[in-house]
């Protein structure tokens, strides 16, 4: 795990919680933003402070996933998909009708105030309230689970919370996220894709494709005509611009 990101004009060096060091030329940063609002990776110098601001700027949206595992199918034929509203939660999906398999395992999530409520509960008492809302909804008070799990990322130290969301006057936030910094540190991950694709697999992949041509221009084109400054101070000025 990255404790430490260095990184100047000789290049980037990145030092683990167990104390190993990495060197490179430049360094694509990943973070997710959980991770980078914590603080749980230090920069030093530290980001500019557009970035720092653009990270305060971005909020987390909580998440909750629930799964049932029944021993048999329990949703109706053709149901593959059920909305509860006003339940929580209120999104139902079956993760197995279609494979061929016996069994049918239940997928429920939460966001918002509704993860936080469940969050709230102790693991066991979420599990029981979700699967309350279930019975309701199909009437069907005697159905058991063979197994029941409840994931969340809030306090998984890799994550610090489930995806980005922009909140009013942060509009731009996530492109100034996205900017290279003096050709030494590159950033990518959903946080740092388009307004319309973050929070998606999609919107990471492609900040990964953005963040990996950025880097390679760097390298064919501005690196050979116009090397890395070696004067220090115009890293500092460029920080403090
Ligand atoms: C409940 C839920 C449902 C979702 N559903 C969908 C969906 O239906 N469709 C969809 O497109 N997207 C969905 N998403 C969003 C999607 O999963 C994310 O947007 C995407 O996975 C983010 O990818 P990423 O590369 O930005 O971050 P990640 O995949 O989180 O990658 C960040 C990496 O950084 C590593 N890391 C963290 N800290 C450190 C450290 N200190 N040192 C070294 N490494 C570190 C982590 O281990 C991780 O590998 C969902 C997300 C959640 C939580």
């Amino acid at each position: 795990m990255v404790d430490t990101l260095e990184w100047g004009v000789s290049g980037v060096r990145a030092t683990t919680t167990d104390g190993r060091v990495y060197r490179a030329d430049q360094a694509v940063v990943t973070l997710p933003l959980g991770v980078l609002k914590a603080g749980r990776v230090r920069f030093s110098p530290e980001l500019p402070e557009e970035k720092l601001l653009a990270i305060a700027q971005l909020g987390i949206t909580d998440a909750v996933k629930l799964f049932f595992q029944f021993d048999q199918p329990i949703l109706p034929e053709g149901i593959v998909e059920l909305y509860v509203p006003g339940a929580n939660p209120d999104e139902w999906w079956s993760s197995t009708r279609g494979h061929g398999v016996e069994l049918e395992i239940l997928t429920s999530l939460a966001t918002g105030d509704k993860a936080r409520e469940l969050l709230a509960l102790p693991r066991e008492k979420a599990l029981r309230s979700a699967l309350e809302t279930l019975r309701q909804a199909l009437g069907r008070p005697e159905l058991t689970p063979i197994k029941a799990r409840l994931a969340h990322w809030r306090d998984d130290p890799y994550i610090l919370g489930a995806y980005s969301k922009a909140s009013v006057g942060a509009s731009k936030a996530r492109s100034v996220l996205a900017k290279p910094v003096l050709g030494r540190l590159f950033f990518a991950g959903e946080h740092t894709a388009s307004n319309a694709w973050a929070a998606t697999v999609h919107g990471a992949y492609a900040s990964g494709r953005r963040a990996a041509s950025e880097v390679l221009r760097w390298r064919s084109e501005v690196h050979v005509q116009r090397p890395y400054s070696t004067d220090y101070d115009s890293v500092q000025a460029f920080m403090r611009s």
